[in-house]
């Protein structure tokens, strides 16, 4: 019998809530219940594996155990971090290249000492693998952020081995059948009372052994290795907003496709600009003749110097919007605009004196006469 997968038997995936296995399993409950189906010894049997199914998934203390572990984690008696250290020890000496090649007798004594911990928790896949993502933080300046740019980055990157082209095997070398479960991939366990059956320990499952490991990747099929990749950087980049590069993580396995490389931007604040989305803001000084006759200035921007007319009469504190000059657009996010924030800055010269008091004298009302709380 081969081992029991009780995701399966409740029909939901290994990510399911609590509440999803519930559901599923009350849904199965009635349709399999003896009460409903009198005589039915299939769906008797079905009702059963269900309650067991249920009474693991449902607890999260064996539910964990049986994700790491299959139901060997469920015995009594069970070591978990024994067979951690078990587990340890087998990749360890699959890495170094030997992982196909100890002995039976050593084994059966690690067997025996530990009981029945090979469950179905690490079983090789032999289909294509997808790689996996990479996630690195970028320090950006906040104009490279504002206009997008083209940088190299260096990361440390598992690669596809040229040796075996990801293969695992040493070249010319073949699979065979497993003589430890003689290619049924199972084998039975006994620990005091209990009998149960387990994944081959040898080929974890598949019933063969492959060839021998390529000795460059220890028959991983991939290397590690630091590379630098040119990476676009469009502009818009938001300090914690992950931007995707497909495709430029880690190498997939047997064929698959690789992962994704993911930036996390730190935007570097600017001392002048502030940004909020695409929209950017800036504090615009101007002197009192230029806030009352009005005027035309120079502006530097992002995108280069603007003339921005500045109307008569205008205020400190007022607010004006200069269209399109804020993040350029990209893909499907639209320009941004520029707001300048009228400062106006008042002589503090001496000389200015008696021209500050005229000007004072021209006030045709007071300025305050709207503060009242
Ligand atoms: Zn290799
Ligand atoms: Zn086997």
């Amino acid at each position: 019998m081969a081992e029991r997968d009780y995701y399966q038997t409740l029909g939901v995936d290994r990510t399911a809530s609590n509440d999803e296995i519930r559901k599923a399993y009350r849904k199965l409950a009635r349709k399999y219940h003896p009460d409903i189906n009198p005589g039915n010894k299939e769906a008797e049997n079905k009702f059963k594996e269900l309650s067991v199914a249920y009474d693991v998934l449902s607890d999260s203390d064996k539910r964990k155990l049986y994700d790491e572990f299959g139901e060997a984690g469920l015995a009594a008696g069970f070591d978990a971090e024994k067979a951690r250290s078990y587990q340890r020890w087998q990749n360890q000496s699959a890495g170094a290249g030997g992982g196909y090649e100890y002995n039976v007798d050593d084994l059966g004594d690690i067997f025996g000492d530990l009981g029945g911990m090979f469950g179905g928790g690490r079983r090789t896949r032999s289909g294509p693998a997808r790689g996996e993502d990479i996630e690195a933080a970028m320090d950006i300046d906040f104009l490279d952020a504002v206009r997008g740019f083209q940088t190299s980055l260096t990361l440390q990157r598992r690669v596809e081995c040229e040796t075996c082209h990801g293969a695992g095997t040493k070249p010319g070398s073949t699979p065979t059948t497993c003589p430890e479960c003689g290619g049924s991939g199972g084998k039975p366990v006994v620990q005091g009372p209990l009998q149960f059956r387990v994944s081959c320990p040898r080929c974890q499952g598949s019933g063969q052994l492959p060839g021998d490991p390529c000795t460059t990747c220890g028959g991983t099929g991939r290397i590690l290795r630091a590379e630098t990749i040119r990476v676009n950087i469009p502009p818009g980049a938001e300090a914690g907003k992950r931007i995707r590069l497909r495709g430029k993580g880690e190498a997939g396995v047997r064929g698959g496709p690789a992962g994704d490389l993911y930036i996390l931007p730190r935007i570097r604040p600017h001392p002048i600009l502030t940004r909020s989305g695409r929209d950017l803001s800036m504090d615009l000084p101007i002197t009192v003749g230029e806030a009352v006759r009005g005027a035309s200035i120079e502006v530097p921007t992002p995108v280069g110097i603007v003339k921005v007319k500045i109307p008569a009469g205008a205020q400190s504190g007022q607010r004006l919007r200069i269209r399109g000059k804020g993040v350029p657009a990209h893909g499907r996010e639209p320009v941004g605009d520029l707001y300048l924030h009228l400062m106006v800055r008042v002589p503090k010269d001496e000389i200015a004196q008696d021209v500050i008091e005229k000007i004072d004298r021209a006030y045709s009302e007071d300025v305050r006469k709207d503060l009242r709380l």
